[in-house]
């Protein structure tokens, strides 16, 4: 039939996507701004702090080399594929060959979103944790795949309980999605849990994409483990890291997936025939980054090592029960009971000016929950906490 007019109409992968939940708060966040109120937001997952200055130093001196200024390739420099290697080597023990098992991207939430694209075919199964990153989901739907949803509960200390899942649903999966230390929940995953992972990969055949963004912020000297330092890892799956909590760097877009070679290919061919590489002055800079990963990465969790005894203490001084999370920073915490967890991120802004994260944006298992970032100076931690504790002497 001949069509008449021009007719927009989404294609039917975005009609797909879940409303987007925190519209209604950010309508109420706007409205008290423009009205001049002092809104303190803890709802934002993006470090306040300004990228270290050499780093920037090395964009600034890598920008005037006009040998950087045309089309990077597209499985990154060589030498950032061996910095990323050597930082590997160095952080978690494991040798990857910088060639075939290193693949640079222009951001990790970049692979997390293509990587569906290389490996799942219209109705194949994804394993998908929830509460989790929204990204795993519309990754999924964009391919054409199926979302089975892993509930993470606080009885299970947020893991994934493999034994729960259903069969039908580990019998047909493709691919699962892990995340430790998680985002929103804080959580870390142990090497026993990492082995369960992957002796379910093996018998029900599946592939593990395993999200390490927080790696690096950890505190009281605790150190995350990287997926692949576990035997048959490398065998089942591939690590995303990405350089942007680690150093400040969410503008800059850099990060990569290290692992599973025949994977990190096909991710590699999808990239591409849709992206060109990271700009090379980029590279050069994170190359800087990561050469002084040990000691940035110190210095960054000292402060929100400091931000997070602040404001777990002080909720905890007005009788809440939160736990110390021993990584990320974002403080999961449960609402009081009586409310959803939109009625009480409304209540907190509306009453107190803050913004927090309710859960259930994160997924249905994140109901009851809230989350609260470290992405803010101390003082306005503690103006928080102030403001919590008036709230509740009303
Ligand atoms: C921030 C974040 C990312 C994305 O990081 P980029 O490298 O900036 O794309 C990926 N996964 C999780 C869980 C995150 O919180």
């Amino acid at each position: 039939m001949k069509k008449t007019g021009i007719q927009i109409e989404p294609a039917d992968r975005l009609k797909k996507l879940p409303p987007y939940l925190f519209a209604e708060i950010d309508r109420m966040k706007r409205e008290l701004v423009a009205q001049g109120k002092d809104v303190i937001d803890l709802g934002v997952g993006d470090p306040d702090l300004p990228t270290p200055s050499f780093i920037i130093e090395a964009l600034y001196e890598a920008a005037k080399n006009p040998a950087n200024h045309r089309y990077a390739l597209d499985q990154g420099m060589p030498e950032l594929r061996r910095t990323i290697a050597a930082w590997y080597r160095e952080r978690f023990q494991v040798t990857l060959d910088p060639e075939r098992e290193v693949l640079p991207l222009i951001g990790s939430k970049e692979g997390i979103g293509h990587i569906p694209l290389a490996l799942i075919n219209p109705g194949d199964l994804v394993l998908v944790p929830d509460p989790g990153y929204p990204v795993y989901k519309s990754a999924t739907w964009f391919a054409g795949g199926e979302v089975h949803l892993l509930p993470l509960l606080e009885e299970n200390n947020y893991l994934v309980d493999f034994d729960s899942i259903d069969r039908a649903a580990i019998e047909r999966a493709k691919l699962l999605f892990l995340n430790y230390p998680n985002n929103p929940t804080a959580a870390c995953a142990s090497k026993d849990f990492f082995a369960s992972a992957i002796a379910c990969a093996r018998e029900y055949g599946f592939i593990i994409c395993h999200d390490a963004a927080y790696t690096e912020i950890a505190f009281d000297g605790f150190k995350p483990m990287s997926f692949l330092q576990m035997d048959g890892a490398r065998e089942v799956g591939i690590e995303f890291h990405s350089l942007s909590k680690t150093f400040n760097m969410t503008g800059w877009r850099i990060g990569f997936a290290c692992g599973n070679a025949k994977i990190l290919e096909l991710l590699s061919k999808v990239k591409a025939n849709l992206d060109s590489g990271i700009f090379q002055a980029i590279q050069w800079a994170g190359i800087e980054a990561l050469s002084h990963a040990e000691e940035e990465a110190r210095k960054n969790s000292q402060i929100y090592e400091r931000r997070r005894n602040f404001l777990v203490d002080g909720l905890n001084s007005l009788g809440w029960r939160v736990t110390k999370p021993k990584a990320t920073f974002y403080v999961w915490v449960s609402v009081p009971p009586g409310s959803t967890s939109q009625e009480f991120a409304a209540r907190l802004l509306k009453e107190a000016n803050l913004v927090v994260t309710p859960g259930n944006g994160f997924g249905p298992n994140g109901e009851g929950y809230f989350r609260m970032s470290l992405t803010l100076p101390e003082e306005r931690i503690q103006e928080a906490i102030r403001r919590i504790k008036k709230l509740h002497s009303h």
